[in-house]
């Protein structure tokens, strides 16, 4: 029988197929092909991984003094690290990776929190809980008071300044809705105990996007973007992601970050979903990309992420998947990636639990999120903790902002909520001159004290607040030492943070 509700369930269904059919602009992947190639030789790669095997001491340290100079790796290179097994050279090449670091980034952790504002999605990725096909899951997605109400804990309660937000692919969640949330979250004022909470950037993690949409998304205050390539491995990749989606389309994906270069958006993170394929061959994957990019725009990934397949929601796929990364290995990963791309931020996330981010995290991380809740409307919604049904897999570590800062601050780490690189153009091209260098540190060591004063007397409890004085006494007497020039200027701007003036930056 037909009925009104059949007749605008069909509409609604047509709608969303020439939606999809139109997402994908060829001339905007043929364009960045040399020759008709594309940039991972998987030839290469095996070949490289494979003559580069049983390393001696005396070469690897080679490799180790270029990524002390900060210099991007070699595909040779990095297969040769990637082939160490020795236990006293693997030592060696973690406390390297802890000393490129901390030369490019010092002591600072940058933290922020995820945001997810839907999931309804047309693609069926066979590891993903919000695969279309999956129909145990809740669809949903934020209306712009349910965003406020979201960001309002984040910035007022928790003191989150940065985030990721995160979207399906759906015309339900297209660019417009991105901009709009964009703005909605940028909006938001909180009073907090001495000052005021508010989100100073925001970084997306979405679907591939055309050149237009992407320079749209940069004019609304777009911070990096994020796309991961999942596995670099074609024809598995082809597999994961079925043909008929738009995400089957592999190129479209490896592409995506040429097209955000070229629309302006210099600040782009790279990314795999360990798990899929071959760990090794994913990191010279990785390292590849990262050279493209270097060669073709002079700037490199502002981030890399190296999820791990987490168990996701009525996701059989994910249960036993067939190159999980063992624990030992992913240190191995971690440490590899800080030393082929030495200049790049690395995000560990808490799909990991605890234990493993306090012993992954000295490799060479710099950014991690905490008080993460991945469900849809799950920071605001007070009655359900983390919501199965809602949410895109399972986190690992739930703790706390406060908690994961005093952990920190008791590691000597100082949590930087600092946003000022992007807000005076220390972007892309810039940013990546500056990191390499080292200079970046300068202006990031003044900005992390102060914004790490503005959260300890805003959000922290009595014991975090006492972790973290000691924290920023030390990192007082290092400005002082190092920077006696900007000493003075830098004092003004700690009194005025400590009297309740908020967003003071260098
Ligand atoms: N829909 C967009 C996309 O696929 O690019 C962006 C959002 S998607 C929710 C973000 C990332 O989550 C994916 O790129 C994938 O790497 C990761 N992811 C998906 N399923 C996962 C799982 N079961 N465990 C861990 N990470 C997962
Ligand atoms: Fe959709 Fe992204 Fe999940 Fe794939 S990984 S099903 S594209 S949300």
């Amino acid at each position: 029988m037909i009925t009104a509700e059949n007749i605008n369930q069909r509409k609604a269904t047509a709608d969303v197929d020439s939606w999809i059919r139109e997402r994908i602009k060829p001339e905007q992947i043929v364009k960045y092909l040399d020759n008709g190639k594309h940039f991972i030789d998987e030839g290469l790669i095996e070949r490289e991984l494979a003559a580069n095997t049983k390393p001696n001491a005396a070469k690897v340290r080679e490799i180790m003094a270029k990524s002390l100079a900060i210099q991007t790796l070699t595909p040779a290179e990095t297969a040769t690290l990637l082939n160490v097994d020795d236990t006293n050279l693997l030592a060696e090449m973690e406390q390297t990776a802890a000393k490129v670091k901390t030369k490019v980034y010092d002591n600072r952790i940058v933290t922020f929190a995820p945001l997810y504002l839907g999931n309804y999605c047309v693609n069926n990725c066979v590891y993903c809980g919000f695969r279309n096909s999956n129909k145990t899951i809740k669809r949903s997605k934020l209306d712009l008071e349910q965003v406020r109400a979201e960001t309002e804990v984040l910035a007022g309660k928790i003191g989150h300044k940065r985030l990721i937000v995160v979207y399906g692919e759906h015309p339900q969640t297209d660019v417009n809705y991105i901009a709009e949330t964009i703005r909605t979250i940028y909006d938001v004022k909180v009073k907090t105990r001495k000052g005021i909470g508010q989100i100073r950037r925001i970084n997306v993690n979405a679907a591939p996007m055309s050149i237009e949409e992407l320079r749209f998304l940069k004019e609304v205050g777009l911070g990096t973007f994020q796309v991961f390539q999942e596995t670099y491995r074609r024809d598995l990749y082809e597999k994961l992601h079925p043909q008929n989606t738009i995400k089957g389309d592999y190129l479209w994906r490896l592409y995506a970050m040429h097209r955000a270069m070229e629309a302006g958006v210099d600040d782009v993170g790279l990314g795999v979903l360990f798990g899929l394929y071959d760990w090794k061959f994913e990191v010279m994957s990785l390292l590849l990309h990262a050279i493209e990019l270097e060669k073709k725009f002079g700037i490199g990934p502002h981030t890399i992420s190296f999820p791990r397949l987490e168990p996701a929601e009525n996701t059989p796929f994910v249960e036993r998947p067939k190159y999980k990364v063992s624990d030992a290995d992913f240190g191995k990963l971690v440490t590899v990636i800080r030393l082929a791309v030495p200049y790049t931020g690395m995000i560990l996330t808490a799909r990991e639990n605890a234990k493993i981010r306090r012993e992954i995290l000295p490799l060479g991380c710099t950014q991690t999120d905490a008080s993460s809740n991945i469900g849809i409307g799950g920071y605001a919604d007070v009655n359900t903790e983390q919501q199965g049904n809602r949410q895109q897999f399972i986190l690992g570590d739930i703790r706390s902002l406060d908690t994961v800062v005093r952990e920190l601050a008791e590691a000597g780490y100082i949590t930087s909520f600092c946003t000022a690189g992007y807000r005076c153009g220390r972007t892309g091209s810039k940013i990546m001159g500056l990191l390499r260098s080292g200079k970046e540190g300068c202006f990031c060591k003044l900005n992390a004290v102060i914004t790490f004063r503005e959260w300890l007397d805003d959000f922290a409890t009595e014991a975090t607040m006492q972790a973290g004085e000691k924290v920023i006494a030390e990192e007082i007497r290092q400005v002082k030492e190092k920077l006696p020039q900007i000493y003075p200027q830098f004092m003004k701007f700690y009194k005025r943070t400590t009297a309740g003036h908020r967003d003071l930056y260098f």
